[in-house]
């Protein structure tokens, strides 16, 4: 009788469980259509973003500093029984855009990884490139003209590096990048220096305009210019930073800069992780 009872139980427990994935399934579904998601992890001192387009497909923009933080937070962006993102971008192969990305390799499916073609330092950097390679990742190194296809009509506009940057700092040679869907977009900048922001405002002007802009560097005063933040144009920028970093970042200089110009900063050391959702006319930020 005892065991029969036990196996009742077990029998409900499953079944609860299968009600639930198949509903959380259903309205994980739903909430898609037509809907790009895009979330500004708090991951420490570090870049972390992850996007997944109106079609379902999962990319991550930088995979943070080596602490466990990147595994943590993805697990509250996709369902548990997700282990596959489609495809890794590392803006800068310096340890804080990509230390969690090798744990990441190892619990999860990744198709393609994205790079600018400059040479990280870092043991995790070395890591990662061996990583990439034995679990067959397809690598692509960016350059500018390239639209990443996304699915739903979104998609990922590379505007630097132009050239072949293996010999150049990794700061220098960071990614520099629209996400664009619709009629709304997003500036990714890597650690991305005023040098470069100058060079693609004189290449790009008024087309460099985004309703987001990552802010280069995490808050540093050596990016965010005015004349870049000025074409940009945005009404958020978003800041990746830990609180009380050695770095003294966000400088105040950014947010001064920032201030000037009526744009709304949200940091991670003070909000947490930032969620956007975009339907392609506006962007809603969840609070
Ligand atoms: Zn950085």
């Amino acid at each position: 009788m005892e065991s029969v009872r036990k196996n009742l139980q077990l029998y409900f427990l499953v079944f609860l469980f299968g009600i639930t994935v198949l509903i959380w399934y259903a309205v994980f579904r739903e909430d898609r259509h037509g809907i790009l998601t895009i979330a500004f992890l708090d991951i420490g001192q570090g870049d972390a973003i992850f996007v997944e387009s109106p079609s379902g497909n999962q990319m991550l923009i930088d995979g943070g500093p080596p602490s466990g933080a990147l595994l943590r937070e993805i697990g509250k962006m996709m369902p548990f029984y997700d282990h596959s993102i489609d495809m890794i971008m590392v803006s800068n192969p310096d340890k804080d855009h990509l230390g969690g990305f090798v744990e990441l390799l190892n619990s999860y499916e990744v198709n393609f990884a994205v790079e600018p073609g400059t040479v990280g330092a870092s043991s995790e950097a070395r890591t990662l490139e061996k990583e990439i390679k034995d679990k067959k990742v397809k690598l692509y190194i960016a350059k500018r003209g390239e639209k990443i296809m996304l699915g739903g009509g979104a998609y990922f506009e590379v505007l630097f590096p132009d050239r072949d940057v293996s010999g150049v700092s990794t700061n220098d040679g960071s990614i520099v990048g629209r996400l664009v869907y619709g009629n709304t977009s997003i500036m990714f900048t890597g650690d991305s220096p005023q040098n470069v922001e100058q060079y693609l405002v004189l290449l790009d002007g008024k087309n460099l305009k985004s309703d987001v802009l990552k802010a280069g560097h995490h808050g540093s005063r050596t990016s965010s210019s005015e004349e870049f933040v000025g074409f940009v144009s945005p009404s958020y920028a978003v800041i990746s930073d830990k609180k009380g970093n050695s770095y003294g970042h966000p400088h105040k200089e950014t947010l001064e800069t920032f201030d000037k110009f009526g744009i709304k900063v949200l940091r991670t050391d003070q909000v947490g992780t930032v969620v956007m959702k975009l339907d392609g006319e506006k962007i809603v930020l969840q609070q």
